[in-house]
């Protein structure tokens, strides 16, 4: 065994130095000597254990020398791969992942495997697996004149190898995934792999059957809560070459393939494509740079694109490529508007559910079809409220309103699941005055019990859908027509294609208006068009109900109209005015601490700090965040205006460096955040 050692030895460089980068928030890179001694030959890409600060430390190489930059820099413990866990252009996109967003190159490197693999026990080795496929018999669709003009420029840039970015805009039933299907397989004919990502796998089960059945097992589906030894696993086969197609949720963009053919981004205003933990990038923009380092096209699809990628086709960075009418010839279903502060005028007894939505469901259930109800918002009242002394009662540790949820007979935090009993006197006042007021699902779902007794209704919201399997058995009855209605939270908004659903009906249509949020508008807009694409999917047509208490509002007026372009150009103009994304991008600086007055003070001289280094940078606060109090954790933010996103990270970085905010305070910096 010595031996051997010693003779492999021999074979090696003895003056080699490795660059090393580890997932400690520092941006930059330790150098360390190789001994020769390493179980295994130093390659870019491969894990290794260091000696850092007295301790053993995983590393990654991101670069091989053959002088010391350092004097006398320190020895290798030892190189834990046989072969690279990281090829070169997954380290550059690391790379320009913390260039972008704030974040160290390590902390960008490790976010893109399974986390087994940053523990270092399991090793990468090669494994050789028979392949076999499946037999699909699904065949695709000839195209339709728009479908072939659009996948015919796609193709093209596939075969060129060419980066471009299309936008594919498009209604609900336009034919879009058909496009992501035909383009798939035109990138399988050259040998290529590609990606698909979608906001959440158990959201759009219809769209991952198609991958599934047209694709059988060259595609692997990823999910966010699939155990990490699973996750592994489908890595491997990857870049094994087994697998060629990953369709998944937002870290699926770090999927290892080599010789990428396309990424496409379905549903790409979609907010939970931006990761809200470090590193805090977003999947769409990270899937343009794979793509753009692979020479590579990307298809970002959507019925409602974000205004910034509109707005970017607009001016000709992305190409824009539109479907103007749904494939099989059926019109999108009419939307009413109903005004409920006339139907609680004219109306005795409040009720959740109008009198025009509460005849079209008695109408749609005579008529052996289905319906739809959709209201954002769990539980059954939203808020508890004393109406002597005004008093709402509120989470111990977070400024949010404790819901009341009857199934369970519990007041529930919904941002921290804090749990208790539901009150019957004032805890301000002592009176016995409070009312359980406001409307969840919970409460929907009874009413309209009451109202259509005969009607088989079930609920769907994470209450309902905690079980496994849950979710799938209720849409399959619902497909067997064993169910007529569904009340539901944004679960049934998406993807989901039932022929025999005419009606859709949306609670509250401003639940997202009154939020203080520069994108609030386009969530209600986007909210209200999603839900209307469910009615009318099948030969028997449909109508959607939309309840509101803000009919004249430009959102709910353009979307019950289905019209995007109408609603982009008056929401473009007051961003353009109020000078907020895509005119300008957003830093936002969150400060949070169980201490008050030391985030209060904390925030204030971080402020002084950016004022006096980034004079040229527009800043707003530092002001309390919109949930100032969350989990036991005062929180401050500071927003900043910038141009350029590289640039200001940089600027950023090298400003705070040094920066001492105590040891009981946290800080977060967020890149073109999601919400303010
Ligand atoms: P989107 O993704 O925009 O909602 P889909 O691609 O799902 O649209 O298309 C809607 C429906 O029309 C699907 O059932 C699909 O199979 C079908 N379809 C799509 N393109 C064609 C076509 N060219 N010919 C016939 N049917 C099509
Ligand atoms: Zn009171
Ligand atoms: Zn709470």
């Amino acid at each position: 065994m010595d031996d051997i050692r010693l003779a492999k030895d021999d074979l090696r460089h003895t003056n080699q130095y490795v660059e090393i980068i580890t997932n400690l928030p520092i941006d930059r890179t330790f150098q360390y000597k190789v001994t020769g001694k390493e179980s295994y030959s130093p390659e870019i890409g491969k894990r290794v254990y260091i000696p850092f600060r007295n301790n053993k430390r995983i590393g990654y190489i991101v670069a091989i020398e053959t002088a010391p930059i350092v004097a006398e820099p320190k020895e290798l413990i030892d190189i834990i791969d046989t072969r690279p866990i990281f090829s070169k252009d997954m380290i550059d996109l690391a790379q320009w992942i913390s260039k972008n967003y704030f974040c160290s190159w390590g902390e960008a490197l490790e976010a893109m495997i399974p986390s087994v693999l940053k523990r270092g026990k399991v090793s990468s080795t090669s494994r050789i697996n028979e392949y076999f496929e499946k037999i699909v018999s699904v065949e695709s669709h000839v195209p339709n004149k728009e479908q072939a003009k659009i996948l015919d420029n796609i193709k093209k840039c596939i075969e060129a190898k060419k980066h471009e970015v299309f936008l594919l805009h498009g209604i609900t039933g336009s034919g879009k995934t058909e496009i992501y299907l035909q383009a798939m397989e035109k990138v399988l004919s050259l040998g290529k792999t590609g990606i698909m990502l979608v906001p959440e796998i158990s959201l759009t089960p219809q769209t991952v059957e198609r991958f599934r059945s047209r694709f059988g097992d060259k595609v692997a589906v990823f999910h966010s809560n699939m155990l990490e030894s699973a996750r592994f696993t489908e890595c491997k086969k990857i870049k094994d070459g087994e697998l060629k197609i990953v369709v998944g949720p937002r870290s699926a963009v770090f999927s290892p393939f080599d010789n990428l053919g396309i990424c496409i981004v379905d549903e790409e205003h979609e907010p939970s494509y931006k990761q809200e933990d470090t590193p805090r990038y977003h999947a769409r923009d990270v899937a343009i740079e794979r793509a753009r380092q692979a020479n590579a096209p990307v298809i970002l699809g959507s019925a409602t694109p974000a205004l910034e990628s509109y707005y970017k086709a607009r001016v000709g960075e992305y190409r824009l490529a539109e479907l103007t009418q749904r494939v099989k010839e059926k019109a999108l279903p009419k939307v009413k508007l109903v005004d409920m502060r006339m139907e609680f005028e004219t109306r005795v007894g409040k009720k959740v559910v109008s009198r025009i939505l509460e005849e079209a469901l008695k109408k749609d259930i005579a008529k052996k079809q289905q319906a739809l109800i959709f209201l954002n918002r769990r539980g059954f009242a939203t808020f508890v409220l004393c109406q002597k002394c005004g008093y709402v009662v509120k989470c111990s540790k977070c400024d949010s309103p404790m819901v009341f949820h009857q199934a369970k007979k519990e007041l529930i935090c919904h941002y921290c699941n804090k749990r208790s009993e539901p009150l019957k006197i004032c805890p301000a006042c002592a009176s016995e005055s409070l009312m359980y007021k406001g409307t969840g699902t919970e409460k929907v779902e009874t009413e309209l019990k009451k109202l259509l007794p005969t009607a088989i209704i079930a609920r769907m919201d994470s209450d309902t859908m905690s079980k496994r399997g849950a979710h799938a058995r209720v849409l399959g009855d619902f497909k067997a027509h064993k169910i007529d209605i569904i009340v539901g939270t944004q679960m049934i908004a998406k993807g989901l294609d039932f022929p025999k659903v005419t009606q859709v009906g949306v609670i509250s249509a401003d639940a997202n208006l009154n939020l203080p949020d520069f994108r609030s508008g386009e969530r209600t807009f986007n909210l209200i068009t999603q839900v209307a694409g469910r009615a009318g999917r099948g030969d028997l047509g449909g109508e959607v109900i939309v309840q509101t208490y803000t009919p004249e509002h430009y959102a709910v007026k353009f979307a019950a109209k289905h019209d995007y372009i109408g609603f982009y150009e008056r929401e473009i103009d007051a961003r353009r005015q109020l000078f907020f994304p895509p005119f300008i991008g957003l830093v936002k600086i969150t400060l949070r601490s169980r201490n008050e007055e030391k985030v209060i003070g904390t925030s204030e001289r971080l402020a002084e700090v950016l004022r006096r280094k980034m004079p040229e940078y527009d800043m707003l606060g530092p002001a309390p965040s919109p949930m100032v109090k969350l989990r036991g954790y005062y929180r401050w933010n500071i927003l900043l205006k910038i141009k350029n996103r590289v640039e200001a990270v940089k600027t950023l970085k090298h400003s705070i460096k040094g920066f001492r905010k105590g040891s009981e305070v946290f800080m977060a910096v967020d890149i073109d955040p999601m919400s303010l």
